[in-house]
């Protein structure tokens, strides 16, 4: 759900372009935020032979407020997550006894307490997805500490259980974020990509003892379903044809005893033909032996724990 020119997230403050700089500055960049050690475990708890952690990103209206697109019309379907599809998500976990992990933007939280409360009333986790789904790459490091820091204690009120985990929004990472999230002493993080399985992030190639949790586009729902009706764009994918990739990423996972998560957004995946292949999803998975269901912060901490990281 990003505008097209993603350059303008650009570093600025380089005044060369890229194939005038030094080594050390590319090095720079690379190592800025980097996958370690790998935190696969040698096995799951109780003798499981794969983990699952879903997680739903209840963005809600902060999708277009973050903008500063104020109609009613683009900010119902953001309502739409709230009314309809975070009731079917809490049904649908039940059903299937399985935890979850919901990555929610303050201003959601503000706006209805009684579901961020609901979450974690249910045994599920709730972790820190920024203030107003601020683009952290456009905002100044104090701006964006400030808002990191405000969203967890919001959170914490608001939901009763302190945040133990970040997945920043649109998983975009400034040059600050990294030292933010060490700041807040969070255990883990959801937005770098550098693996299939935990992994621990280095900083300026320095170990951090933070975990990563690595997301993947291709296991969310967003990039399939959403579309821009001002523009061509319309990515819009078949429900049961986006399954077959997700079956085909867990299917794998279980094979190597790794991990399979997921990233799902109420206001998309809520809808009707939608919650149809993510219940089939959640049937599949059901089907195998020695599967372990965590949220993010079970998986987080018992792979540290593991890897004797310490807490
Ligand atoms: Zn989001």
């Amino acid at each position: 759900m990003e505008p097209p020119g993603a350059q303008r997230y650009s570093n600025a403050s380089q005044e060369r372009l890229p194939w005038q700089w030094e080594e050390h500055e590319w090095r720079r960049h690379v190592e800025r935020a980097r996958a370690g050690r790998s935190l696969k475990p040698a096995g799951w708890p109780h003798g499981a032979r794969a983990a699952v952690a879903l997680s739903f990103d209840p963005d809600h209206e902060t999708i277009p407020l973050r903008d500063a697109e104020t109609r009613p019309g683009k900010l119902s379907q953001g309502e739409y997550g709230a009314r309809v599809g975070v009731p079917r998500i809490l049904a649908l976990l039940e059903r299937h006894s399985v935890p979850a992990t919901f990555f929610m933007p303050a201003v959601c939280a503000l706006l209805r307490p009684e579901e961020a409360r609901g979450y974690t009333d249910r045994g599920h986790e709730v972790g820190i997805h920024g203030w107003i789904h601020e683009r952290n790459m456009l905002l100044e490091a104090k701006d964006e500490r400030e808002l990191t820091f405000r969203c967890a204690d919001t959170l914490e009120r608001l939901s009763g259980q302190r945040p133990q985990g970040i997945r920043t929004p649109s998983w975009d990472f400034s040059d600050h974020t990294l030292e933010i999230i060490q700041e807040l002493g969070l255990l883990y993080d959801s937005s770098l990509m550098a693996d299939d399985d935990p992994y621990e992030v280095l900083a300026d190639g320095v170990r951090t003892g933070l975990v990563e949790l690595p997301p993947e586009w291709i296991r969310d729902d967003a990039v399939y379903f959403t579309m821009d009706r001002y523009t061509d764009v319309r990515p819009y994918a078949v429900p049961r044809q986006v399954a077959s990739i997700w079956r085909d990423e867990f299917d794998a996972a279980y094979v190597e005893g790794g991990l399979f998560q997921m990233t799902m957004h109420p206001h998309v995946i809520g809808h009707r033909s939608r919650m149809v292949v993510l219940e089939d999803l959640l049937e599949h998975i059901g089907r195998h032996e020695g599967v372990w269901y965590a949220t993010h912060a079970q998986v987080a901490a018992y792979v540290k724990e593991q890897a004797g990281l310490g807490g």
